[in-house]
């Protein structure tokens, strides 16, 4: 077996650098960063991305920046600063004389996943164009950019899907409307404690008009689909459903039932929880807002705070028929558990945790 032989790392200066089981790379068992040379980075990066052509996923850097405090372990030249990506601005050390890199702990990870993250950060920058004011500008509704989700939104379809076939059942005669509001929709009122924790369930799948189904189920299918990604299909039901139940809860709590009871239909509570989530994890993504003919790409905590200050406004001018308060207790409890769950999130993720740090690049 052949002695490990330690060598001089150009990061921490110890004789902490050994070869792992690729020759090619060496990893510093003092500062945990990695030097590559003879081409086994793009090796290694076309084998984290699982594909054949490697030169598709090898590293372009663009121009030097200037040159680096390091030096190169076989060289022994100074290395030389390059930015990863254009719009993610981590530099990395390259020997000029060589094709050695040198990766701290914090860069590999980034360095790993540069393909995908400048494919995304191309995706997450593009400009505002005609048809998507086009768009705005006649249903006053926001165009969504953000990365593709990997996995098809299945329950973010399907709950689409039964929310519009409730509503249409409702067109059909008087009666099938009467008999969804009085046993589908929530009701304060409702005797049997069973139905009443049946209908904290159903009500968010029952609409009031064509407007109120049409502006949720818009909102669920732009920005479901990223979360139902990031979350899988079943956690991503399980919070909706229960976001969902809190809404009602927070309504009946603020609910004066000396004006009657309180008769409550539709997803906005359980909408309204995804936006928290979505602004907790999905800061590099923009949703353009409209001022007058004006649009603009807004970052998610911008979009939403003005959101926010519209239903507050809505909820002390007591504004009737919306449910002020379940939108802003869904949006709470999002923001919550959004919060909460973040790190486990972003650790699924590894791309958009990489887009949410400091380093990326955003045009909006
Ligand atoms: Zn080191
Ligand atoms: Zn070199």
């Amino acid at each position: 077996m052949p002695r490990i032989r330690h060598q001089r790392c150009p990061a921490c200066r110890t004789d902490g650098l050994v070869a792992t089981s690729n020759p090619s790379i060496l990893d510093c068992r003092q500062c945990h960063g990695l030097w590559f040379e003879d081409g086994a980075l793009n090796q290694a990066i076309a084998h984290q991305h699982d594909c054949i052509d490697e030169y598709d996923h090898e590293l372009h850097l663009g121009a030097a920046l200037r040159a680096s405090d390091r030096q190169c372990r076989r060289c022994h030249v100074p290395m030389v600063h390059y930015q990863l990506l254009e719009h993610y601005v981590t530099e990395i050390d390259c020997c000029p004389e060589c094709d050695g890199v040198w990766l701290d702990k914090h860069e590999i990870d980034q360095v790993m996943h540069s393909p995908k993250l400048k494919q995304a950060l191309t995706d997450l920058n593009q400009k505002v164009t005609w048809k998507s004011w086009l768009f705005q500008f006649l249903t006053s509704m926001p165009v969504e950019y953000n990365i593709q989700p990997h996995r098809t939104p299945w329950v973010t379809r399907t709950l689409v899907v039964l929310c519009s076939l409730i509503f249409v059942a409702g067109l059909l005669t008087p009666a099938a409307n009467e008999w969804i509001f009085v046993n589908l929709g929530l009701n304060s009122d409702t005797q049997s404690p069973a139905h009443f924790v049946l209908q904290l369930l159903t009500y968010q799948f029952v609409h009031g008009g064509l407007m109120h189904l049409v502006g949720n189920m818009y909102f669920l299918w732009i920005i479901g689909d990223n979360l139902e990604d990031a979350l899988g299909h079943g956690a991503f039901l399980a919070l909706y459903l229960f976001a969902g139940v809190m809404a009602a809860l927070a309504e009946l709590l603020l609910f004066d039932t000396a004006q009657g009871p309180l008769l409550l239909v539709g997803a906005s509570g359980s909408i309204a929880a995804l936006f928290g989530l979505y602004l907790m994890w999905f800061r590099h993504a923009s949703l353009s807002f409209m001022i007058i003919v004006y649009q603009k790409k807004l970052a998610p905590h911008w979009y939403f705070l003005i959101w926010s200050l519209i239903n507050l406004f809505g909820m002390f001018t007591a504004q009737g028929g919306v449910a002020w308060a379940a939108h802003l207790g869904g949006f709470a409890l999002g923001l919550l558990l959004g919060y909460l769950m973040r790190d486990y999130v972003l650790k699924k993720n590894p791309l958009i945790a990489l887009l949410s740090q400091p380093e990326a690049v955003l045009r909006r």
